[in-house]
């Protein structure tokens, strides 16, 4: 069959996610994040000439929540290089993404950097020494040069909220600090960790700046081909915590989800995607969001495999 427009194709499949209605449920352990409305769904996608289409709650910014793993790793090993793996591994999970079991039979090194143990070791990395807020600020500004975009702020209710709640984090902090795996106090890593996680963008800036993940001309190149390719293998095998592997078999391509809905997609080479809708599926996904992309790839050809 014909590839369509995306044009005409993101506005019907807009519509048809809608009008199915089962929304799913917002995370429920951060207050903040709880009450938001679930039934919302916007779709971006920048394709590799450059040009963005999309349909739905473009304009609402959400929580990006775990998606930000994905840039503090790419700062982490800018930083670091290769010397990062010796502090955290490349391995699927298949435990919940706040799991603490594996972390012990592992002596404190985590499994991959899109699980919370392993984000807060990229963000110890990231953080090095620095004052939480120069971290900060160089996340920050890595994702809006990543986007073409300085209007992405980080919401500072739900950063507090998450701290209040965050009884998980600080156990997997201060379980990482036990085996010597944190340099930095973990209260100074963690305040970093929810601050990054809190930021908000909309599902246009997103994908924007998913743009460099493509491995195409467009947008700024912030990575090597070599880092980019890696980004997205893990991003394909550890990107949907433990729904990875059903994710890549409904879908195809590489992402990394966040707990507020969102979900940045990569198709190498002709694709940045991101789409949001804050109910969830069993394993924590945006259960819209991965419909949309099934779809989308399957009507684009666009799986890898
Ligand atoms: N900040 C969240 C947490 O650590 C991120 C969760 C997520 O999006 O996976 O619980």
């Amino acid at each position: 069959p014909a590839i369509p427009d995306l044009d005409t194709l993101l506005p019907e499949l807009d519509a048809a996610l809608r009008a199915d209605g089962n929304w799913g449920a917002p995370a429920s352990y951060i207050p903040e994040l709880a009450r938001i409305d679930p039934a919302q769904f916007g779709i971006s996608v920048v394709t590799a000439d450059g040009r963005l289409h999309q349909a739905g709650d473009t304009k609402t910014r959400f929580s990006v929540q775990s998606i930000t793993k994905v840039f503090t790793l790419a700062i982490a090993l800018g930083r670091s290089g290769d010397q990062l793996w010796q502090r955290v591994g490349r391995e699927p999970s298949g435990l919940a993404f706040n799991s603490i079991v594996q972390l012990e039979r592992e002596e404190g090194r985590p499994r991959n950097p899109f699980i919370n143990a392993g984000a807060i070791v990229t963000t110890d990395e990231v953080l090095s020494g620095r004052a939480p807020r120069d971290a900060l600020a160089e996340i920050v500004q890595f994702i809006r040069t990543a986007a073409g975009s300085e209007d992405i702020h980080i919401n500072d209710r739900v950063a507090a909220s998450e701290t209040a709640h965050g009884h998980r984090n600080f156990a997997l902090a201060h379980f990482l600090a036990s085996f010597g795996n944190l340099k930095n106090p973990p209260e100074m890593t963690l305040g970093t960790y929810f601050h990054h996680c809190a930021l908000e963008m909309t599902t246009t800036q997103l994908a924007m700046a998913g743009r460099f993940l493509m491995g195409s001309p467009t947008g700024p190149r912030l990575l090597s081909t070599a880092r980019v390719r890696r980004l997205n293998a893990l991003m394909l095998t550890c990107g949907h915590y433990d729904g990875s592997g059903d994710f890549a078999y409904r879908v195809g391509i590489p992402g990394k989800s966040g707990v507020g809905g969102g979900i940045l997609a990569v198709v190498p080479g002709k694709a940045s995607i991101a789409v949001w809708s804050p109910g969830l599926n069993v394993y924590g996904n945006s259960l819209k969001g991965t419909d949309a992309l099934a779809r989308l790839a399957r009507a684009m050809n666009w799986s890898i495999f």
